[in-house]
C-alpha cells in the first residue's frame, strides 16, 4: 500500500508504507471510503510544529470495516464506521464525562492519509451506521470525524443556545462548521469573522448573519458595534494563533463564553486581562466521539451537509497537491479519494 508521509517543511510524499495489520485484540482495520487534509496539518507543513522525522498523516477518516481483533464485540466487517481522531474506549471516567478526546487510553491518529488503517479500541472509537451510506453522503460524513465535530464542540463549549448572538473567529473549514453549528443550535445572530468572498459566501449559507473584515482590535471593537456596546454572548475560537485568541476574549461581554478548539501556537494569555475579562473559557481538542452519533443522524436524514466545506476532490495519490492548495488558501478543505 502507499501512504501520505511528511519529511519536513512542504515535502509531502506519497510511498510505499507497511498495510496495517491488527497488533492489539481490541483493534479494528478499515478500508477508508474518503480522507481529508486537516487545517492542522498545515502547522507541520508549514514548518511552525517541527518535523524532526519523516512522520505519516492524517487522522479524519470513513470507511468500511475489514477486520476486528478478538474483543472487538460492537464492530463488525463490512459496517461502515466514522471515528474520531482521538481513540477513546469510551468506557473510562473521562469518556463517561464526555470527554473521550482525553480518554485515558487515548492514542491520537496519524496515519490516515491511506487506503487502509489500524484503528485502536475500535468498539469505543467506532460508530456504525445502520445502512451503507450512499456516496453522495460520503463528503459529508467525513466531516463529522473531525471538522465539524469540532465546530459543534466550538458551539457547545461557548453555551450557544437558542437566541444566542456568536461570533466565530476564523473562517477555515473549522470555523465555517463552527457556523453550521451555532445555526442548528438555535443562535439568532452569528458574526463571522472573514476577509475572503468565497468563505464570507459559504458562511452565510451556513448560517451567518453579519460579516467582520476586521481584525484584531479592529475587528473586536466592531463586534462591540454590532452588539450595543456589550459583546458577544458565545465566542467560537477556531484559529489558534494570539492575535485571533485576544480577538476572542475581547469579542464576548462580561459573564460570555469563549471556546477555543483552534490548536494554539505560541498562545500567551495574561492574568490581569484575563481577570478583568470576566469570560468563561472552554477549550481543547473536541471530544468528537460524544456527538458522532447525533452528527450521523443529522447527515444521513439530510438535515446538514458540512460536506459543502470540501472544495477540493482529489485522488489520493495527488495529496501533496491538495496540500499546497490549502496552504496557498486556493482551497478551503481537499477531500482525498483512496
Ligand atoms: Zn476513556
Amino acid at each position: 500500500m502507499q501512504g501520505t508521509m511528511l519529511y519536513g517543511p512542504r515535502d509531502i510524499r506519497f510511498e510505499d508504507r507497511p498495510e496495517p495489520k491488527i497488533t492489539k485484540p481490541t483493534d479494528a482495520i478499515l478500508r477508508l471510503s474518503a480522507t481529508c487534509i486537516c487545517g492542522s496539518d498545515l502547522w507541520p507543513y508549514r514548518g511552525i510544529a517541527e518535523v524532526t522525522q519523516p512522520t505519516p498523516m492524517g487522522h479524519e477518516y470513513c470507511g468500511i470495516v475489514e477486520e476486528v481483533g478478538k474483543e472487538v464485540r460492537n464492530i463488525k466487517p463490512s459496517q461502515f464506521v466514522v471515528g474520531s481522531f482521538a481513540t477513546s474506549d469510551n468506557t473510562c471516567v473521562i469518556c463517561r464525562d464526555g470527554y473521550q478526546s482525553s480518554c485515558r487510553q487515548r492514542e491520537f491518529m496519524s496515519t490516515a492519509q491511506a487506503p487502509m488503517l489500524r484503528v485502536p479500541l475500535a468498539d469505543g472509537t467506532l460508530v456504525a451506521t445502520r445502512d451503507l451510506p450512499s456516496k453522495e453522503l460520503i463528503p459529508s460524513l467525513l466531516a463529522t470525524s473531525d471538522v465539524l465535530g469540532t465546530g459543534w464542540f466550538a458551539a457547545d463549549a461557548a453555551n450557544v443556545k437558542p437566541g444566542s448572538t456568536v461570533v466565530v473567529v476564523g473562517d477555515g473549514a473549522v470555523g465555517l462548521l463552527a457556523v453550521l453549528s451555532a445555526k442548528q443550535m438555535g443562535a439568532e445572530r452569528i458574526i463571522a469573522m472573514s476577509r475572503h468572498e468565497s468563505r464570507q459566501k459559504l458562511a452565510r449559507e451556513f448560517g451567518a448573519t453579519d460579516i467582520v473584515t476586521e481584525r484584531g482590535e479592529e475587528g473586536s471593537t466592531r463586534v462591540k458595534d454590532l452588539t450595543k456596546g456589550i459583546g458577544a454572548d458565545s465566542v467560537l475560537e477556531c484559529v489558534g494563533t494570539q492575535e485571533s485568541m485576544m480577538q476572542a476574549i475581547r469579542s464576548a461581554r462580561p459573564g460570555g463564553f469563549v471556546s477555543y478548539v483552534g490548536v494554539p501556537h505560541r498562545v500567551e494569555l495574561t492574568g490581569t486581562e484575563l481577570f478583568f475579562a470576566h469570560v468563561h473559557l472552554h477549550g481543547g481538542p473536541a471530544p468528537v466521539r460524544r456527538y458522532l452519533p447525533e452528527l450521523i443522524d443529522l447527515v444521513l436524514n439530510e438535515k446538514i451537509n458540512p460536506g459543502k466545506v470540501f472544495d477540493l476532490m482529489l485522488p489520493l495519490d495527488q495529496v501533496a497537491e491538495g496540500y499546497r492548495a490549502m496552504d496557498e488558501r486556493r482551497a478551503i478543505k481537499a477531500l482525498l479519494r483512496p
